[in-house]
């Protein structure tokens, strides 16, 4: 393990020597909003809570050309199809990534790579970035990371942890592919930062809100939960409009469209949501989730029950309240753990 640490006055040269060779994402402001996006390493900031939209979207982006098709013997190139975006693929940095969501990343990586399965346009992007985390000193009131399993000094699913100390920054490897890439960056010097770090995650896991306990949902029968009244009442009032699952760090959902000219086309993926009634819909006219209640309970119970049984009682949600803060009619996965827990 490598342990670094960056002066406020270094901290310039430090970013900056972070585009050395490698694509630069860190939280800045685009269009009013802070976003996990390409950066200017002049105008990195080390405090704030947390972006809008979470860091997924660096390896699964909101809508992706998967390849292009077509039929065309006047082309020069001729191919019937092709694969798009595995070829040179950027070298990334994701700086500020806060310890939630790097664990939301973990558990995208265990859908898009598997025993049965890889996907190789996750793949390539994950596997060509460093992810370099940023504790958490004050999580806003909708955080709830240590009820299930995280920390806001959480290291899963980082190849380094960076701690705001004094202005600037105390860093440590997670990896061995971390503890390589510090290895001369500019603005750094070599400092013990264990000590440090641990005082600080204690006084931060100290401020986290107490949020859900989900200890009975882990030992009730899938049918108990499944069947609760519950569900009515919070789908009554659930718009379906799929906010709580866009901003979701651990939604995965996306739908392939083909677009096509009379030659030929380009297959797109795009984002999609289970709290939409087309989303379920079969080939066959016939859909097993054809009301918001089937919807709204599909959507719990996957981050809540289904998930942990599938992964050693992980939880599918880490915590960042991004759904609690941004659902239109304030529905608050906190408050829906606590009925399913009853
Ligand atoms: S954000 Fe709220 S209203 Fe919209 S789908 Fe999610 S739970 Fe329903
Ligand atoms: S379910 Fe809500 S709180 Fe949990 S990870 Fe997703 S957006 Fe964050």
């Amino acid at each position: 393990m490598a342990e670094y640490i960056v002066k406020e006055s270094a901290l310039k040269d430090f970013f900056k020597s972070l585009t050395e060779g490698r694509k630069l994402l860190a939280p800045v402001e685009v269009d009013g909003k802070l976003q996990m996006a390409e950066a200017d390493p002049e105008n990195i900031s080390i405090n704030y809570t947390n972006t809008h939209m979470s860091p997924k979207s660096a390896f699964f982006p909101q809508t992706e050309r998967l390849m292009a098709f077509h039929n065309d013997a006047e082309k020069s190139d001729p191919f019937v199809y092709k694969p798009l975006g595995l070829d040179n693929v950027d070298q990334t940095v994701l700086f500020g990534i806060r310890p939630c969501d790097a664990r939301g990343l973990v558990v995208d990586n265990l859908v898009f790579q598997n025993n049965r399965f890889t996907d190789p346009y996750w793949k390539t992007k994950y596997e060509s970035s460093i992810k370099i985390g940023l504790a958490c000193h004050n999580p806003c009131p909708q955080c709830f990371c240590t009820s299930v399993g995280g920390s806001p000094f959480g290291e899963e699913g980082l190849d380094v942890l960076a701690v705001v100390k004094d202005g600037g920054l105390a860093l440590k490897s997670v990896t061995a592919e971390g503890e390589e890439f510090l290895k001369g960056l500019k603005g750094t010097e070599s400092g013990d930062t264990s000590a440090t770090m641990d005082e600080l995650k204690k006084a931060a896991e100290a401020k986290m809100p107490a949020a859900i306990d989900q200890t009975q949902v882990e030992a009730r029968e899938i049918m108990d939960i499944y069947n609760q009244p519950h569900w009515q009442e919070t789908a009554d009032r659930c718009l379906n409009c799929g906010v709580c699952t866009f901003v979701c760090p651990t939604c995965h959902c996306f739908d392939i469209q083909d677009e096509t000219s009379a030659k030929g086309g380009v297959r797109m993926r795009n984002w999609d949501t289970c709290m939409s009634w087309l989303y379920s819909m079969h080939g066959t006219g016939h859909n097993p989730r054809p009301t918001k209640t089937e919807r709204v309970r599909q959507r719990f119970m996957h981050k809540l029950k289904y998930i942990p049984m599938k992964q050693n009682g992980n939880c599918g949600c880490i915590g960042c309240g991004r759904c609690v803060t941004m659902c239109p009619v304030n529905i608050d996965i906190r408050e829906v753990a606590r009925q399913m827990n009853q």
